[in-house]
C-alpha cells in the first residue's frame, strides 16, 4: 500500500509529490518542520508541536499557512490514510514557496510550501533500552537561533555523520564550555540523584520530550533542577540521558569512550524510562 502525503491542499500518493527546483526550501533551505509521534492513532501533544511550529513560522517571517483546526484536520486525515502502519511519525514541512533565487523574501504573493507526510515510527529496541548507546562530544558548530527547528540542518547533518563515523549513536555539542543538546535529541544528566537539564534558550530546541521528562519528574518527586551544564560536569555525571519523540528516553553508557556511571543505564534512568511508557499508555488508551 503506497503511502498518502498531503501538498498544499491535496492528499495524494506519495510517488506523486513533486516541488519545484525553485522551491525556497530546496534552494536555500528557508523553512521550518515537526516531527509527531503518533501512538495507535493519537498524535502526542499534538498542539505542543503544533505551538512550536507556530513559533518556528513566526521566528522566521513565514506566514501561518493553515489554521489550528486545518492543522488538526490534515493530521488527522493522514493519519487514517496510513493506518496501515503501526505507529506513525508525522512529518510537517512549510517553506517559505517557489520563487525566482533571490535572498530576500519574495513578495507577500507566494505562498508558503506546505507537506505533511507519514512515516513508521521507529523508537529504540528494547536491547539498547537495556544496554545504553555510546556519544560523542563535538564542538557546537551551529548558528545562535537552534530554538527554530529550521529545516537548513547542514551542522546537524556533519556532528550526527561523525557519530555515525564512530559507530555511536549520538554527538552532544558543547558550546563555550557548556552542554547545549545533541545533533538530533536534548540532553539531561543525573548527578547524585537529581536530574538536571540545562535551560531553553536560543542555543537549543526546545523539545516536546523535554517538557514531558520534567513534568514526570515533578509528578512523581524525582528531585530536579533547571541549569547549565559545563563540560566537567558532563562528563562526571552518574548518568546522561538522551530525549526526543522518536528516542523517547535513552541512556548514554560511554562518552567519547569513557564510561558514564557504571556503564550501565542507571536506576533514575530506569524509573524515568518506566514512568514514560506508562505514560505512553494512558495517551493510547485515552487519546490526550
Ligand atoms: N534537539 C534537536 C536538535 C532535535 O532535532 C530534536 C528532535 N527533533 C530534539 C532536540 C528533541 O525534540 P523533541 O523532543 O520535540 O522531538
Amino acid at each position: 500500500m503506497s503511502d498518502t502525503v498531503y501538498l498544499n491542499g491535496s492528499f495524494l500518493p506519495l510517488e506523486q509529490a513533486t516541488v519545484p527546483v525553485l522551491d525556497r526550501g530546496f534552494i536555500f533551505g528557508d523553512g521550518v518542520y515537526e516531527v509527531i509521534p503518533v501512538y495507535s492513532g493519537h498524535p502526542f501533544r499534538l498542539d505542543e508541536h503544533l505551538d512550536r511550529l507556530t513559533n518556528s513560522l513566526d521566528e522566521i517571517r513565514i506566514r501561518q499557512p493553515l489554521d489550528r483546526a486545518a492543522w488538526r484536520h490534515v493530521a488527522r486525515e493522514l493519519i487514517s490514510a496510513n493506518h496501515h502502519l503501526q505507529d506513525q511519525s508525522l512529518y510537517i514541512q512549510v517553506t517559505r514557496g517557489v520563487a525566482p533565487r533571490d535572498q530576500a523574501f519574495p513578495p507577500a504573493t507566494v505562498t508558503p510550501t506546505v507537506l505533511v507526510m507519514s512515516m513508521p515510527l521507529v523508537t529504540p529496541p528494547v536491547e539498547l533500552v537495556e544496554s545504553g548507546v555510546s556519544a560523542i562530544t563535538a564542538l557546537d558548530i551551529r548558528w545562535q537561533r537552534c530554538n527554530i527547528k529550521a529545516v537548513s540542518l547542514l551542522a546537524n547533518v556533519l556532528l550526527r555523520q561523525e557519530a555515525a563515523d564512530h559507530d555511536v549513536a549520538e554527538t552532544l555539542m558543547l558550546r563555550d564550555g557548556y552542554l547545549t543538546e545533541g545533533s538530533s535529541s536534548n540532553v539531561f544528566i543525573v548527578k547524585q540523584g537529581k536530574l538536571l537539564a540545562p535551560p531553553k534558550n536560543q542555543y537549543m530546541l526546545p523539545g516536546i520530550t523535554y517538557d514531558v521528562i520534567l513534568e514526570l519528574a515533578e509528578r512523581h518527586g524525582i528531585p530536579h533542577a533547571v541549569e547549565m551544564i559545563s563540560e566537567e560536569r558532563l562528563r562526571s555525571a552518574d548518568e546522561i540521558w538522551l530525549t526526543s519523540s522518536t528516542k523517547e528516553v535513552l541512556a548514554v553508557v560511554s562518552l567519547d569512550g569513557k564510561i558514564i556511571g557504571t556503564g550501565e543505564p542507571g536506576p533514575v534512568f530506569s524509573r524515568m524510562y518506566a514512568l514514560y511508557q506508562e505514560f505512553k499508555q494512558h495517551i493510547m488508551r485515552t487519546g490526550g
